[in-house]
């Protein structure tokens, strides 16, 4: 027995034995080597005249002995004499490999990180699987093989412990077999299924449906016995299985073929099917890049958001295929978190099969194929925005909210990508908007864009702080989700680009800032009135205690008596949105104004009951005004029994 070099074996161990739970892979990666040889002897064919080869009988073969337990995966290829078993399957990854370099290169210099060190995670991502995940599964594998061109064939063995022996073998033609003798059941852990018909068939659909040769495998089938010929009427068709080999993948990938050879509807029965969606996708982008980087990409914005979509258990990503074989199910690297909601399929023969997770985050090639293809997603839906409103706005019902997310948990990062994506309620146009639309659509001299942010359009609409800014005119922007506002805080402003010249307008909410829309002279009025009223505003903010920082007289008001404003970044709503999320105590609080109008009959009020010392009274009717307000913005109130006890000793 020839024994496994020191590191191959502690690999072998800590893959064999790891945590990794993702056994299956074994199949797609030997399918994988089988395609590699096939390749290889094809190739070879091409240059070398002396290598005679019919392309068409190029094939893998998968068989299976349930009883025997036990799994062969076979190809005509390139195969591998005695010394090519010894040196490939004998060391385990290959130490001058870049991975492994990339991964010693993290270290200090002079501190090796040690094998010992590592996860499997990390070996599995540093040296692929490859050959020796056929010890995941299997107790012991056999390779007989048989170089093209040699007549001798090999047969390697081991039990993936300490060695393997190498001993003469008979194979009818070049190629080599892989043999699996699977492990024994134990507990949770089966085996046995994957020496069945539905197991294999399953796995080769799943992992390595567009592997480029057809891949074999008989199966069972079943047909009607011919009708014999004395038979009465009393006949009842009988029927028997036979088998029959059949190609069991696809090999031509939908992604590789060109836009205009695939219907839509072909599109929508991929998706359907590799996606798990009763409904077809909203939209399908394609995309075939050639140059500094090459790959072929299908997405798919789906129609409905899945049920999921807003919960932590969600995962983004897209399948990721290296030259048709799968390497992961959800690159997660391949999407922004903004359009997560993307699905499909990114291949790239310039990827390596053995890219890990912690790899995929350092490859350059990944990073650039995932800007390009945000880039595509956005201008699809730019598109979808301008050319069928309609559907846009079913597009926006189902996932603007994680837009609108996306503006925010990146601080504004990415506004560039989304801000003119996303849609808004017109409190004036009464349906959504854009930015660019708001803008286009207001007067000249507007210098802001002004939104409220609270519950329910209805109520939205009819707050005084809305009424008084539409009635000059302006629209507001109604928002009532729960991220809205944070959202425009992240934006901050919004470029409007008018050919060459781009202009900027800050977004305002209408109930905490100066929305610009009084002149310095009605500025001057207000706080030379406020002034006046010192003593009667001084007793009605004391009346409140804590929950002003002051009265003032109001600009903004035409109706209603009184309204609350913010100083700071902190409005109302969203104060309340931070009352109720954990860390509460530590939350930022709002400081609020209560403006009084002072074209209302009730500041006479208020004033004669002050000039008649009748404070008491001040107090009460300020009590009211300030739960009143607060009931305007769709707020709770402190002391809903004070507040109607109040009122009725009022009615009295
Ligand atoms: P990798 O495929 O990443 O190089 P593996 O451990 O899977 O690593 O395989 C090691 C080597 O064994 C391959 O590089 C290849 O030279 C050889 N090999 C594996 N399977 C086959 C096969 N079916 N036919 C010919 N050579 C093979």
């Amino acid at each position: 027995m020839r024994k496994f070099k020191t590191e191959s074996k502690k690999l072998l161990d800590l893959m064999i034995n790891s945590i990794y739970t993702n056994r299956e892979i074994f199949l797609r990666e030997l399918i994988s080597n089988a395609s590699d040889a096939v390749d290889k002897l094809y190739f070879r064919s091409l240059t070398d005249d002396s290598v005679q080869i019919n392309r068409a009988d190029l094939a893998i073969t998968v068989a299976f002995d349930e009883a025997a337990r036990t799994i062969t995966v076979s190809d005509n290829g390139i195969g591998m004499t005695k010394d090519d078993l010894d040196k490939n399957l004998g060391t385990i990854a290959h130490s001058d490999s870049y991975e492994f370099k990339a991964a010693n290169a993290k270290n200090e210099p002079g501190e090796e990180k040690g094998l010992d060190d590592m996860t499997d995670v990390d070996i599995i991502g540093q040296f692929g699987v490859g050959f020796y995940s056929a010890f995941m599964v299997g107790k012991k594998v056999r390779v007989v093989s048989r170089a093209y061109g040699s007549d001798e064939a090999w047969a390697w063995e081991s039990d993936g412990v300490e060695g393997y022996a190498i001993e003469a073998a008979e194979r009818a033609g070049h190629g080599t077999d892989v043999i699996i003798y699977l492990k024994d059941d134990a507990g949770d852990e089966t085996y046995g299924e994957y020496a069945t018909e539905y197991g294999l068939t399953d796995l080769i659909k799943r992992y390595s449906n567009y592997v480029r040769y057809p891949i074999q495998m008989e199966v069972t089938k079943s047909r009607m016995k011919p009708r014999p010929a004395d038979a009465d009427d009393e006949y009842m068709p009988e029927f028997e299985n036979y088998t029959e080999v059949e190609t069991v993948n696809s090999m031509v990938p939908i992604w590789k073929r060109k836009g205009s050879e695939v219907s839509q509807e072909e599109y929508n029965e991929f998706y359907k099917t590799d996606f798990h969606d009763y409904e077809d996708p909203a939209r399908t982008i394609t995309v075939h890049a050639e140059g500094t980087l090459n790959y072929d990409a299908l997405l798919f914005v789906p129609s409905h958001a899945p049920f999921d979509l807003y919960t932590k258990e969600y995962k983004k990503g897209l399948a990721l295929y290296s030259s048709n074989v799968l390497i992961m199910d959800k690159c997660e690297d391949l999407v922004p978190d903004y359009f997560n909601f993307v699905r499909g399929v990114v291949d790239s023969a310039d990827l390596t099969l053995n890219i890990s997770r912690e790899t995929l985050q350092h490859n350059g090639q990944l990073r650039a194929i995932a800007r390009r293809l945000e880039k595509k997603v956005k201008a699809d839906l730019a598109a979808l925005r301008d050319d069928d409103r309609e559907a846009y706005d079913k597009f926006f019902e189902q996932f603007g909210r994680t837009l609108k997310f996306g503006v925010y948990s990146s601080y504004g990062m990415a506004k560039d990508i989304l801000a003119d994506l996303l849609l808004f309620y017109s409190a004036k146009q009464k349906k959504m908007i854009t930015l660019d639309e708001y803008l286009a659509d207001a007067p000249a001299d507007q210098e802001s864009i002004f939104f409220a942010a609270g519950e329910g359009l209805e109520h939205l609409a009819k707050m005084p702080i809305v009424t008084t800014v539409l009635a000059k005119g302006y629209d507001v922007l109604l928002c009532t989700e729960n991220v809205d506002e944070f959202c425009m805080m992240a934006l901050g402003d919004y470029a409007r680009k008018d050919g060459d010249e781009e202009k900027s307008f800050p977004l305002k909410n209408v109930g905490n800032e100066d929305l610009g829309l009084t002149t310095e002279e009605e500025k001057k009025e207000a706080a030379e009135a406020t002034e006046e009223n010192r003593e009667l505003f001084d007793v009605m903010a004391e009346a409140l205690g804590g929950r002003v920082e002051k009265v003032v007289v109001s600009t903004r008001l035409t109706d209603a008596p009184v309204v609350l404003t913010t100083e700071g970044a902190v409005s109302l709503q969203m104060a309340q949105m931070l009352k109720n999320a954990p860390g509460a105590e530590d939350a930022p609080k709002s400081q609020v104004v209560l403006e009084v109008n002072p074209k209302s009959p009730v500041f006479d009020t208020l004033r004669a009951a002050h000039a008649a010392g009748d404070d008491a009274k001040v107090r009460t009717y300020t009590e009211i005004l300030f739960d009143q307000a607060l009931l305007v913005e769709g707020l709770p109130i402190e002391d809903p029994i004070a507040f109607s006890q109040a009122v009725t000793a009022l009615m009295k």
